[in-house]
């Protein structure tokens, strides 16, 4: 560890974050706990997120890929939403059936990122 690493993990713990057991699995430094919760690396300068086994590298890459896909149908209901504007009513229809799948979809994907989050505390 360099001393600038090491600076900078003494001055995160100073503005409130924990130093932790666990080592960044990409260059070893030990991880501080911000007051997010996060984990981080002070040398690698990122939130790190630690995994135990393969099963739960598999569900923390789903949560990311979810949220991906989160992402773009919350675009697309913004999109969508701002051509309603321009449309007729008739033809607004097809446009509000299209959005209340959408907003479905996105709650349902929100749901799913709450569940992940509340399994990750216990
Ligand atoms: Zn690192």
């Amino acid at each position: 560890m360099s001393s600038d690493v090491v600076k900078k993990i003494a001055q995160l713990v100073r503005a409130g974050a924990a130093l932790t057991p666990y080592t960044c699995p990409a260059c070893g430094t030990v991880l501080v706990r911000l007051k997010t919760g996060e984990l981080y690396c002070a040398n690698c300068e990122r939130t790190v997120v630690l995994v135990r086994s393969d099963e739960e590298a598999q569900q923390a890459l789903e949560v990311v890929q979810l949220r991906e896909v989160r992402r773009i149908v919350f675009d697309k209901i913004i999109q969508l939403g701002k051509e309603i504007e321009k449309l007729s009513a008739p033809e607004m229809v097809d446009h509000l059936r299209s959005l209340s799948l959408l907003l479905d979809i996105y709650e349902r994907l929100a749901k799913i990122h709450g569940e992940a989050g509340r399994e990750k505390k216990t």
